[in-house]
C-alpha cells in the first residue's frame, strides 16, 4: 500500500517547481481579469504591461552542460507532432500551397521580398497575398490573442527579445508570430514538422520582414538546414526559443552551445520536448529555464477534451460519409480525449461503449451512461472502434479479424501504435486506397475493414484542428515567453517550470469575452472565507478541473 504515497510525495515535489503565483507577471494581469463590475475588462492591458520591470535580467554564469547525454533519442520531426499546433493535412491542401507546379527547391531559388530582403527561404513569395487573407482568417477567432497583442503594443514587453520559433507554420501561429513581433520581438521561425506547412502563410510572413525558413514537403535535410538557418546568421543571436518537439532546442544545444547557455528562457508546448527537458533536468543538466505549456490546465482541457470532441465527428465524416445514429461505436480508454469522443458521438445517436483499465475512468464512464466492457465482447458487433489510450496495440489482428465487414477503424490516441497496424500488412490482405486517407483492408473472403489514416491520429490527419483551440495554446505561449524574458534574476533557475495557475487563469478570462461571459466577484467576506485572494488563483495546483 506504499506506492500511493510514494507517488504523491513525488507529485508534490513535482508542483513544488511551479512558481508561485504571487511572485510572477500573472500576478499583476489579475487586476484586469475582472473588472470592477465584474465583466471582463478587455481594453486596458496597461496595468499589467506597465508592470513588467523593465530591467532586464543580468546575464547568468550559466554553466554548460555535457553534450554527449541529452536527447538520448534523435528527435523525428515526420513522426511527431504537437497536438494544439497541428494541423491536418486537408487544411494545408489549400490551393495556392499545391497548386505551384515549380518543383524547384526553394532552397535553389533567390527571392526577395518587396522590402528588398531576402533573409527567408519559402516556397514562393508571391504566395504572400493568398497567405494574408488566410492570416486575417485566423485572427477572427483568435480575439483573446489580438486583444493581448492591442494592449501590450505601446509597452513592448518583449522589447530586445530575439526569438527563434520552432512550430507548425499555420495561419494561426503566424497570429502568434505577428502578436511576438508586435510587442517589440524580432523572430526567426522554422517548421516543426515536414509536411505541415502553408506555403502562403510562411510567404505572407516574410513578406512582412519575419525570416521564415519553411515550405510543405521538405526533406530530412531540408528540415535541419531550415533550423540552422534560422538559428545560425550573421549578427543576429536568439535569447529566446519557442519550440514545438525540442529539436530547435537539440540542434541548438548540440550545435551552438555558447549560444545556447545565453538563452533566457525556452517555452516548449510538446510532450515529446517537455519530456526531454524534464531528462535534461532531471540529470542536472538543464541550463536554461524553460517553462512546459503543454501541461498548463487551458491548453490540456482544449487540446484534449474540447478539440477532440468536434474534431472527432469531423474526420469521421470527412473520410466516410457515415451516419452515426443507431450506430455501434466503441472507444477504447475514457480519459479526456475518449471522454470528447464519448460525448459527440453519443450526442449523434450512436449506442456507445468503452474499454478502461483505470476502475475510476470506468465507474466516469458507467456514470455518464456508456457500457463498459472488454473489447472482445463486443468485437464482432461494432461498427466502430476509436483508439484513446496514448497505450500500444489496443487493438490487436487477432481482433481485427474478427470485425464485421464494413467496419471503421481509426486512432485519436498517441502516433500510430494504438491500432497494430503492421499486423495488417500481410501477403493474404489486400489494401485498396479508396481515398486520401482512408483505406480498405480486404480479407481473403472478401471482408473489408475500414482504416482511417492508417491508424495514425484522425483528426490532425483528417480534419481541421479549431482555431479557437490554437488560441489558447498561443496566448498561453506569448504569456509565457513575456513571463521568462522579464523575469527577475533568480525567480527562473535551471528546470523545467508549469505556467503559474495565474497565468493559466488569465488565458481562460481572455477568451471568456469572446462569449460575452460574465464572471462573478468574491466578496470580501467570501474572499476571506475561503481563504483566497480576489483576483485568483481560485484553485490550488493540485485541483483536477
Ligand atoms: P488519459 O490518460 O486521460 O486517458 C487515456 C485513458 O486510456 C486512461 O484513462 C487509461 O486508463 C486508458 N487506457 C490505457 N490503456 C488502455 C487499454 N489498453 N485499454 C483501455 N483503456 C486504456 O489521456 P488523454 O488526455 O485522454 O490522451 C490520450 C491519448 O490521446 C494520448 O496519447 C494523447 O497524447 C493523445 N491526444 C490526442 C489528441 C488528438 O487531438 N487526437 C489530443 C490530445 C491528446
Amino acid at each position: 500500500m506504499s506506492a500511493p504515497i510514494v507517488e504523491a510525495k513525488l507529485e508534490v515535489k513535482q508542483a513544488s517547481k511551479e512558481v508561485k503565483d504571487s511572485e510572477n507577471v500573472a500576478e499583476k494581469y489579475s487586476v484586469m481579469t475582472v473588472s470592477k463590475n465584474s465583466e471582463m475588462n478587455m481594453g486596458d492591458l496597461s496595468p499589467v504591461v506597465s508592470a513588467v520591470p523593465t530591467h532586464k535580467p543580468v546575464k547568468k554564469q550559466i554553466q554548460f552542460v555535457d553534450d554527449k547525454q541529452e536527447f538520448s533519442r534523435f528527435p523525428t520531426k515526420a513522426g511527431r507532432r504537437s497536438l494544439s499546433r497541428s494541423i491536418s493535412q486537408s487544411s494545408t491542401d489549400s490551393y495556392s500551397s499545391d497548386s505551384s507546379d515549380d518543383e524547384t527547391s526553394p532552397r535553389d531559388k533567390t527571392q526577395v521580398n518587396s522590402k528588398g530582403s531576402s533573409d527567408f527561404c519559402v516556397k514562393n513569395i508571391k504566395q504572400a497575398e493568398f497567405g494574408r487573407r488566410e492570416i486575417e482568417i485566423a485572427e477572427q477567432d483568435m480575439s483573446a490573442l489580438i486583444s493581448l497583442r492591442k494592449r501590450a503594443q505601446s509597452e513592448k514587453p518583449l522589447a530586445g527579445a530575439k526569438i527563434v520559433g520552432c512550430t507548425h507554420i499555420t495561419a494561426q501561429t503566424a497570429v502568434l508570430i505577428e502578436t511576438l513581433a508586435a510587442l517589440g520581438a524580432q523572430c526567426r521561425w522554422t517548421a516543426c514538422n515536414i509536411y505541415s506547412t502553408q506555403n502562403e502563410v510562411a510567404a505572407a510572413l516574410s513578406e512582412t520582414g519575419v525570416a521564415v525558413f519553411a515550405w510543405k514537403g521538405e526533406s530530412e535535410d531540408d528540415f535541419w538546414w531550415c533550423i540552422d538557418r534560422c538559428v545560425n546568421t550573421e549578427g543576429w543571436q536568439p535569447n529566446m526559443i519557442l519550440d514545438d518537439g525540442g529539436d530547435l532546442t537539440h540542434w541548438m544545444y548540440k550545435k551552438y552551445p555558447n549560444v545556447f547557455k545565453k538563452i533566457r528562457g525556452i517555452v516548449e508546448e510538446s510532450v515529446t520536448g517537455v519530456h526531454r527537458l524534464y531528462q535534461l533536468s532531471k540529470a542536472g543538466k538543464l541550463c536554461v529555464p524553460a517553462m512546459n505549456v503543454n501541461d498548463s490546465v487551458t491548453k490540456q482541457k482544449f487540446d484534449n477534451l474540447y478539440c477532440c470532441r468536434e474534431s472527432i465527428l469531423d474526420g469521421l465524416k470527412r473520410t466516410t460519409d457515415v451516419m452515426f445514429g443507431g450506430k455501434q461505436v466503441v472507444v477504447c480508454g475514457y480519459g479526456e480525449v475518449g471522454k470528447g469522443c464519448c460525448a459527440a458521438l453519443k450526442a449523434l445517436g450512436a449506442i456507445v461503449y468503452v474499454t478502461e483499465i483505470d476502475p475510476i475512468c470506468a465507474l466516469q464512464a458507467c456514470m455518464d451512461g456508456f457500457r463498459v466492457v472488454k473489447l472482445n465482447e463486443v468485437i464482432r458487433q461494432v461498427d466502430v472502434i476509436i483508439t484513446c489510450t496514448g497505450n500500444k496495440n489496443v487493438v490487436t489482428r487477432d481482433q481485427l479479424d474478427r470485425m464485421k465487414n464494413g467496419s471503421i477503424v481509426c486512432n485519436m490516441g498517441h502516433s500510430n501504435t494504438e491500432i497494430d497496424v503492421a499486423s495488417l500488412r500481410t501477403p493474404e490482405l489486400t489494401w485498396e486506397r479508396v481515398r486520401s486517407q482512408v483505406d480498405h483492408v480486404i480479407w481473403p473472403d472478401g471482408k473489408r475493414v475500414i482504416l482511417l489514416a492508417e491508424g495514425r491520429l484522425l483528426n490532425l490527419s483528417c480534419s481541421t484542428v479549431p482555431t479557437f483551440v490554437l488560441s489558447i495554446t498561443a496566448t498561453t505561449q506569448a504569456l509565457a515567453l513575456i513571463e521568462l524574458y522579464n523575469a527577475p534574476e533568480g525567480r527562473y533557475k535551471q528546470d523545467v517550470y508549469l505556467l503559474p495557475k495565474k497565468m493559466d487563469e488569465y488565458v481562460a478570462s481572455l477568451h471568456l469575452a469572446t462569449f460575452d461571459a460574465h464572471l462573478t466577484e468574491l466578496t470580501d467576506e467570501q474572499a476571506k472565507y475561503l481563504g483566497l485572494n480576489k483576483n485568483g488563483p481560485f484553485k490550488p495546483n493540485y485541483y483536477r478541473y
